[in-house]
């Protein structure tokens, strides 16, 4: 009787409880993935996804098995799949959105009916999200005592090896052939291809995932805490996307920086913003629907759909947000002060609701993670627990001259701008005509004036937010 480990965010051969503790029942493995609309990721994930399913069958391939890709809803699959095969036991790794707990609650009360065992594990996460409580056994609302506590509590366990030997169940034959997935799997984009940066830039998969990790702690760590706010230095490990997908495991991830024997304190903290958020998400289901602050409700967020897709296109003026916004379109990815940037410009500058920019942020990042993004747009919008307070409002062209001093950052994600020298190139618009015209660029025509003036829109969000405190 075989047992089916059931891959969903965890593809990974190395550290997955779940693979092992199949492996180690002695019984051969169905290696299973369901396509199911339920927990379908936004577009930019998609791609990620299709990139992560191949690398796990290839790995699994190199072991003489096979990854099955399904489709259908997991609920129903699942135990079909089990009758079917003649299942002991379901495995799984534990996901902790709401719609995946949803579909797993469910399933393992059915399996249980059906006298098959299931089992799920842990690894996605430091520390399961219940763990960490104040004295009292509440959940934290700030990240700072969170993470003091989080680490009080020690580190994660050590990570687990790959298993050795594998042997391989092979799919029944009575499961109907529309159950399997085609072989393309449908995830990439066709007309248009949006996809050649994201391919340029990135290599889903384990191997890649731990390259990049190696790379990181040889060329990143040391300076991390120096340059991580500098977009044009890539200072940052990159890791997000290989941590979403379960390429990689945070307990891996702290295992190498400790052996590094470098000093990792500020990394492995923004490393514990993931932990909060996922601590706060499982306290707070709609997360990424209700303001945390429910004073916010009454904000008077503005329709502006010109504004939006401005914002989205990366034509608003403001040379870094248009930059950040570039990257995030081209590659999946945007570096996170400029991501800060961005998220405060659509929120106070546009006053646009946040929960369109988190909706934009879901679709077009490689790393798009139901937690950490609601909780940092939250975060930037001033409506979260532990939030920049709204009315600090962020100069975008302050932003720029302090994080992107030279305009490399700019210059490469908006090259209209490229010859437009540093001291202009954080707002263009202050310039001469003729001085802008010799580096070969006419506002309006070449690169866009300012959607909002500065000034006027920090006054209109002060407003705003003065308005609902009285
Ligand atoms: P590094 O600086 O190398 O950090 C290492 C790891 O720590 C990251 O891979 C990530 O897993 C975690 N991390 C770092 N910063 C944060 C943070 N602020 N919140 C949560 N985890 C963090 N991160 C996502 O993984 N998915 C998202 O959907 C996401 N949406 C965001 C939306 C907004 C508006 C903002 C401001 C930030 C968002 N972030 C999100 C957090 C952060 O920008 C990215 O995690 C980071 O840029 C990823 O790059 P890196 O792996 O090089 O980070």
């Amino acid at each position: 009787n075989p047992v089916i480990v059931w891959f969903r965010e965890d593809f990974r051969l190395a550290d997955n409880a779940a693979l092992l503790a199949a492996v180690e029942t002695g019984q051969p493995v169905l290696c299973v993935f369901v396509l199911d609309a339920a927990t379908f990721p936004g577009g930019a994930a998609r791609w990620w996804l299709d990139g992560a399913l191949r690398a796990l069958d290839a790995a699994l391939h190199a072991h003489g098995g096979t990854l099955h890709v399904l489709r259908g809803a997991a609920g129903s699959l699942i135990p079909e799949l089990a009758r079917d095969s003649g299942a002991a036991a379901v495995h799984w790794n534990r996901r902790y959105d709401p719609v995946g707990r949803g579909v797993d609650t469910a399933l393992k009360a059915a399996l249980r009916q059906s006298d098959v065992a299931a089992h799920s594990f842990a690894g996605a996460l430091l520390h399961e999200p219940w763990t960490i409580r104040t004295r009292q056994g509440a959940p934290f609302q700030m990240f700072t005592p969170f993470w003091r506590a989080a680490c009080a509590f020690g580190g994660p366990r050590p990570p687990l090896s790959a298993p050795s030997e594998l042997s391989f169940a092979r799919l029944p034959e009575t499961l109907e052939d529309s159950r399997v997935a085609p072989a393309g799997f449908g995830l990439l984009p066709v007309a248009p291809d949006w996809a050649a940066g994201l391919r340029e830039d990135w290599e889903p998969g384990e191997t890649a995932a731990h390259a990049c990790l190696t790379r990181f702690l040889g060329d990143g760590l040391a300076a991390y805490g120096r340059v991580r706010d500098i977009p044009a230095a890539e200072g940052t490990s990159r890791l997000s996307p290989y941590l979403r997908f379960g390429h990689i495991t945070p307990a891996q991830v702290w295992q190498a920086v400790a052996q590094s024997g470098q000093e990792g304190t500020k990394f492995l903290a923004e490393m514990g913003w993931r932990e909060f958020a996922w601590s706060l998400l499982f306290q707070h289901e709609d997360l990424a629907r209700r303001n945390l602050r429910g004073t916010f409700d009454a904000l008077p967020w503005r329709t502006d759909p010109e504004g939006l897709r401005a914002w989205q296109t990366g034509r608003t003026g403001y040379p870094l947000v248009d930059a950040g916004m570039r990257q995030l379109w081209r590659t999946g990815w945007m570096h996170n002060r400029v991501r800060m940037v961005v998220a405060s410009f659509l929120v106070k500058h546009l006053l646009i609701d946040w929960r369109q920019g988190e909706a934009w942020f879901a679709d077009t990042l490689v790393d798009h993670d139901p937690a950490s993004n609601p909780m940092n747009w939250q975060w930037s919008a001033g409506t979260g627990v532990d939030a920049a307070p709204f009315f600090r409002i962020m100069s975008p062209v302050l932003q720029s001259e302090k994080f992107d001093p030279a305009g490399d950052y700019i210059r490469r994600w908006v090259p209209e701008l490229a010859d437009v020298p540093a001291r202009l190139i954080h707002a263009p618009w202050v310039a001469d005509a003729g001085v802008l015209g010799t580096c070969g660029v006419v506002l309006g025509r070449d690169y866009p004036l300012p959607i909002e003036d500065h000034r006027q829109a920090r006054a209109r969000a002060l407003a705003a937010w003065t308005a609902l405190r009285n």
